[in-house]
């Protein structure tokens, strides 16, 4: 059995040699999407000078309190005025400002009498107010977003401004789910007898959504070696990138799992982790012609499927497309934990903002059973506690990785 931290090396080792595509991509599908280009702007940012309040643009000068108007110009209404230090143009927010204009003063600042405005009292002007320096925001040619940003909604609009009605972005990863298992019944179903509902391959395929990458639906599959080898054997002939199983992997009789990858010739990196949960899992790869499929063989246990999916599948797919993600907070312990083997634990929590002590504050949740996903399912967060801790006190800071 191998560490968390060699596990992870392996996996990372190997998933660096998944060949990533890359697609042109319209605007609105890009979002969720890994985007694989710096997105340069093409223009100054803004444009140009303009008023950022509706007011009256003015070249300032410190003992002046009221200008003569000469004119108005509105957002995309651009005339040409000369101002000088007695004269002011009214300008709507947005609009482009005159040449000579070094302030704005807003509307609500003065007494608009027509053809004349003065300032109130007490009303201060400082030069540069309320103007909107042409390419404050960004230089034409600087980037806008960076290559490799997991494109979200707050992108769309800096993506827009920079005239991209395309992006290039990262193809999805094709990532295939078989469960395996004599006892699962399909959800549709009323499980009798010693059934159970085959969770694990709504689970999975969820996960896989959540990522947006292609999840690809392989079904149940009973305990019947070849049966398994079969649908296993298709799976790593396909065009997917990765392949899930869950079930199989311990040491029970029917647990077939490992025996059929190496009989298909997936190279094995490693068998069980110590972790908790979790621990059955199998990694290997297949070459698949001249593109290689990475392997997964998660353990049947709803709650530690869903574990090692968090933390050797997505945390290393994010991995692979340099994706920062920040997915995990310190907290302080409610109340104490032990535990009394040396495996590195990811305890199902949840984890709470104290504002009076302005920190998070973690709760250990009292199930901790790897096969009670409802309760996971309260949890907001994995409480790790390393291999050589046995006990962490009330009030002590530990990771939390969100989920
Ligand atoms: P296994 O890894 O096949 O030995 O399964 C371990 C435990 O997980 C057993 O109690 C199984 O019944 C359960 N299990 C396996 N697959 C699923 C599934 N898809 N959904 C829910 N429970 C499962
Ligand atoms: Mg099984």
């Amino acid at each position: 059995m191998i560490s968390f931290d060699e596990a992870n090396k392996i996996i990372s080792a190997e998933l660096n040699n998944l060949k990533t595509k890359t697609t042109e991509s319209k605007l609105l599908e890009s979002l969720n999407c890994i985007l694989a280009e710096d997105i340069i702007s093409d223009i100054n940012l803004p444009p140009f000078n303009s008023s950022a309040m509706d007011g009256f643009a003015i070249k300032y000068s410190k003992e002046i309190t009221k200008w003569e108007m000469i004119g108005e110009i509105s957002a995309g209404n651009y005339k040409s005025f000369k101002l000088s230090n007695t004269n002011t143009v009214r300008i709507m927010t947005g609009g482009k400002l005159p040449d000579d204009c070094t302030a704005v003063i807003p509307v609500e600042d003065v007494i608009d009498n027509g053809s004349l405005i003065e300032l109130k009292n007490s009303v201060l002007i400082k030069p540069g107010q309320n103007i909107r320096k042409l390419g404050e925001d960004l230089k034409q040619d600087q980037v806008a977003v960076q290559k490799n940003t997991l494109l979200s909604s707050k992108h769309i609009s800096a993506l827009a401004t920079c005239g991209k009605n395309k992006v290039k972005v990262y193809d999805k990863l094709k990532i295939a789910v078989l469960v395996t298992g004599d006892e699962l019944v399909d959800i549709d179903k009323i499980p009798t007898g010693d059934k159970i509902r085959g969770s694990n391959l709504y689970s999975l395929l969820a996960l896989i959504k959540e990522m947006n990458m292609t999840p690809v639906n392989l079904g149940f599959v009973s305990d019947i070696k070849s049966e398994q080898e079969r649908k296993i054997k298709t799976a790593l002939e396909s065009d997917i990138n990765i392949l899930l199983t869950t079930g199989g992997v311990s040491v029970g009789k029917f647990d077939y799992i490992p025996e059929i990858f190496k009989k298909l010739g997936v190279q094995i990196k490693f068998h069980k982790v110590n972790v908790k949960p979790g621990k059955p899992l199998i990694f290997g790869t297949f070459k698949n012609k001249d593109k290689v499929v990475f392997v997964f063989g998660l353990p049947g246990n709803p709650v530690s499927s869903f574990v090692d999916f968090i933390l050797f599948v997505k945390a290393h797919i994010y991995k692979l497309f340099k994706i920062d993600e920040q997915n995990s907070i310190k907290a302080d312990l409610s109340e104490s934990i032990k535990k009394v083997d040396n495996k590195k634990h990811f305890m199902r929590g949840i984890y709470g903002y104290n504002s009076d002590s302005s920190k998070y504050f973690v709760e250990k949740l009292v199930s901790q059973s790897s096969g009670n996903m409802v309760g996971a399912g309260r949890a907001n967060c994995l409480i790790v506690v390393d291999e050589t801790t046995r006990s962490v006190a009330k009030g002590e800071e530990v990771e939390c990785i969100m989920i």
